[in-house]
């Protein structure tokens, strides 16, 4: 009887996929990525006048559209994951809201061939997003933790154009440079001279710039062809602040 009852219970197990619950999710997650774009877009046709970001364009829409952000966060906030504001990914740091990744990523105008810096790979959402855009992302993390969940993460996603590392981002990615675009997702309290440097000549980055409990603007900076730098303060926002090796 025992035994019976247990075969039972080892077929009700196993038949559980099969009924087809994962897929359900699956298209629910989809449905919940298409509101999120929608909410996006109306944002940015909100703030165009601070950002000059009319809507999204087609690349990055794509791109948010294909990123499984439910992926991307603690198991427990999985049914949050779509919503439009950051979520705790651990060690006191945050995936950035949706909105603002949208954002940054429009500004740096990307070409498919472009190769890309991040500083702050957290939980890897915004390399993702980067990745289904261009050729080469290289992301570096400072924390050990998050840098290896992550790189953990886009082997079994399939992001095998995502290159990581463990370490202080401030001084960039030497060998890798230079990069036609840098995106430091932490508050710097001024603009780092090595990312500068490593930025190509007509190459764009995006930085918070400001400190921790006062007001951060997203600045863009771009260098000319003659290596020239103009710098454009975007929108207040407000990042987690981009630690020192030396701070730890
Ligand atoms: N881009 C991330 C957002 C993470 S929040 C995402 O999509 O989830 C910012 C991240 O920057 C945190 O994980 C933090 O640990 C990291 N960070 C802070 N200072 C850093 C530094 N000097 N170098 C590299 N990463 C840093």
């Amino acid at each position: 009887m025992v035994v019976r009852i247990k075969i039972i219970w080892f077929f009700i197990c196993i038949s559980i996929p099969s009924l087809g619950i994962e897929q359900v999710l699956a298209e629910d997650f989809v449905r919940l990525r298409e509101e999120m774009v929608q909410e996006i877009g109306h944002d940015l046709r909100e703030t165009v006048a601070q950002t000059h970001v009319s809507d999204l364009s087609e690349q990055v829409k794509k791109a948010l559209l294909a990123v499984p952000r439910h992926e991307f966060v603690p198991e427990r906030l999985k049914d949050k994951a779509y919503e439009n504001r950051p979520l705790p990914i651990g060690y006191g740091q945050t995936i950035s809201q949706p909105f603002i990744v949208a954002l940054m990523t429009e500004l740096l105008k990307l070409k498919p061939n472009d190769k890309v810096l991040e500083i702050g790979t957290g939980s890897g959402y915004q390399a993702a997003v980067l990745a289904e855009i261009v050729d080469q992302v290289y992301t570096i993390e400072i924390i050990p933790e998050l840098g290896e969940h992550a790189a953990e993460r886009f082997e079994r996603l399939g992001y095998a154009n995502i290159k990581t590392r463990i370490g202080d981002g401030y001084y960039g990615w030497e060998e890798a440079a230079p990069f036609d675009a840098i995106i430091v997702t932490a508050a710097a309290s001024h603009i780092p001279p090595p990312l500068v440097q490593q930025l190509k000549p007509g190459g764009r980055m995006i930085i918070p710039v400001g400190s921790q409990f006062m007001t951060q603007f997203l600045v863009l900076v771009e260098k000319d062809q003659r290596g020239e730098i103009v710098a454009e303060q975007i929108v207040p926002v407000k990042f987690v602040p981009l630690t020192r090796a030396t701070e730890k």
